[in-house]
């Protein structure tokens, strides 16, 4: 029997199971993840005791109201915690439940949100312990309630810095300082784009002011040089936005520039992709309700593009919305065109937020040859830039030459980096290097599993 089929239960998943619900469909709904939320609503394991407001801060009520939500559609769905999908090929997925149990799994329609990781930029050290992304660095103080270090730097740019720098210091362990690559101009110049979205931009205001007042040093313009260490991180080296290096002490460091979509089971199941300038990436084309180009898959959320949480809510109810209407069912037109609206707006502001952290052009000119790119199969810059200099230039070629892309993560980690490495060597715009085609299993699969039709 076919199903309909949504994988991520995060903000985007679960609005779109309680839409389909309401409209009398019974959705599976598929997750890796132990417990529905997502990244932003992640929930703590069992046993563990903290309240929503040391969890979620002033999004609170929006986590606790998303969990009710799940909850309370027990019974009217078939909700699969544990639950990995690893490769789509129309019309059915292969799952792997609790790391072991594999199922090819049939549907007749698939609504992906899948959500985003961080897009990392290395520098010289970065494979040290002690070194995270800034996500990660979250996850371990959402869900495991733990610090990643006592000494702890904060690097890279985009609204993850600011936020987790405040759930750090409020929850302890505030970081010796925060080095943003963002120059201060770039964020006021974006002030009016931002004012879109006013609650939120206070937010940030709040953060950004909030560790000035508790002695948390913000830099502004900063660049992260290297990490230095022998077994694990001792140090950090910078630069100030004045060109000048400095040194830190320290024993973690945590580092990102924004996020970046997760697009593979589009990619496997023949979406078509465009580049997307805002978020620098190749993304799934969808129309306005949410509809990919392949017939019944429809996109929502980060997964589609970064626009945020409030966003990933209303673009999973949005999309749900027009698969209900595909199947000849009534959906309320007053409330389709709302979010269209309020998606608008959203939209507005990450255009914003663009501006206020843009992408450090220069970091693929300042890579050395020696610094590892992709942790997997150990690829170097160098390594990159020197099949470039071979006359491959279409990034699916490069991974063929160097293996960059080729391992465990499949270049969800590297793809980024090895993208603007090559642009940069060949000479041509990021976009003109091609986009790194997904490969089934999207993630490390156990040896032994066999997939059962
Ligand atoms: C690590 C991290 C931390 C973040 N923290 C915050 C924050 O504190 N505040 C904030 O405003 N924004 C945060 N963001 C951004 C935020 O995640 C999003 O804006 C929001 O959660 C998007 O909702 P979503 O439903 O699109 O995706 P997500 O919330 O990411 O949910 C996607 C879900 O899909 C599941 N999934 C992914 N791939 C598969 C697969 N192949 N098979 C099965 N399941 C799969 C994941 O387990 C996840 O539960 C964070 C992002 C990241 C990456």
């Amino acid at each position: 029997m076919s199903e309909v089929v949504i994988v991520g239960a995060g903000p985007a998943g679960i609005r779109a199971a309680q839409t389909l619900c309401a409209h009398g469909l019974r959705p599976v709904l598929l997750d890796e993840a132990p417990q529905g939320g997502g990244q932003v609503y992640r929930q703590q394991p069992p046993g563990f005791t903290r309240d929503a407001g040391q969890l979620y801060g002033f999004e609170r009520r929006k986590g606790q109201a998303l969990h009710t939500a799940l909850a309370q559609l027990e019974g009217q769905l078939d909700y699969r915690p544990d639950t990995l999908v690893w490769n789509a090929e129309a019309p059915w997925l292969d799952t792997l439940s609790q790391g072991r149990e594999a199922q090819r799994l049939a549907f007749s329609e698939v609504l992906i949100a899948t959500g985003a990781t961080d897009r990392i930029l290395p520098v010289p050290g970065w494979t040290l312990p002690g070194v995270y992304s800034l996500g990660a660095a979250q996850i371990a103080l959402k869900s495991q309630a733990c610090a990643i270090g006592e000494q702890l730097v904060l690097a890279g740019s985009g609204p993850l810095l600011y936020l987790l720098a405040w759930q750090y210091a409020k929850a302890g362990a505030p970081p010796l300082m925060v080095l943003d690559s963002a120059p201060l101009s770039a964020q006021a110049r974006a002030t009016p784009a931002l004012l879109a979205q006013p609650a939120t931009f206070a937010k940030g205001v709040y953060y950004r002011a909030w560790l000035g007042v508790h002695g948390v040093p913000v830099h502004t313009g900063a660049q992260l040089l290297n990490v230095e260490g022998d077994q694990r991180v001792e140090a950090v080296h910078w630069q100030d936005s004045r060109g000048q290096a400095h040194r830190v002490a320290c024993d973690a460091l945590a580092f990102g520039h924004t996020l970046r979509s997760e697009t593979q089971l589009a990619d496997l199941l023949g979406c078509t992709f465009q580049w997307s300038a805002a978020n620098r990436a190749w993304l799934p084309t969808r129309d306005e309700g949410g509809r990919a180009s392949v017939t019944g898959v429809y996109l929502a959320g980060d997964g589609a593009g970064i626009l945020g949480a409030d966003a990933a809510e209303l673009a999973g109810e949005l999309a749900a919305l027009s698969l209900v209407s595909d199947r000849g069912l009534h959906v309320d037109p007053t409330r389709r065109h709302e979010l269209q609206q309020r998606l608008g707006s959203l939209e507005r502001f990450r255009q914003g937020l663009e501006r206020a952290f843009p992408f450090p052009e220069q970091w693929a000119g300042q890579a050395s040859d020696e610094l590892v790119v992709c942790r997997c199969e150990q690829v170097s810059a160098g390594e990159i830039r020197a099949a470039v200099r071979q006359g491959h230039w279409e990034i699916n070629r490069v991974k063929a030459t160097c293996r960059i892309g080729m391992g465990r993560c499949q270049g969800r980690l590297c793809g980024a980096a090895a993208a603007e490495l090559i642009a940069c060597e060949s000479g041509r715009a990021v976009d003109q290097v091609g986009r790194l085609r997904a490969q089934a299993p999207i993630k490390p699969l156990p040896f032994g599993v066999e997939v059962k039709p």
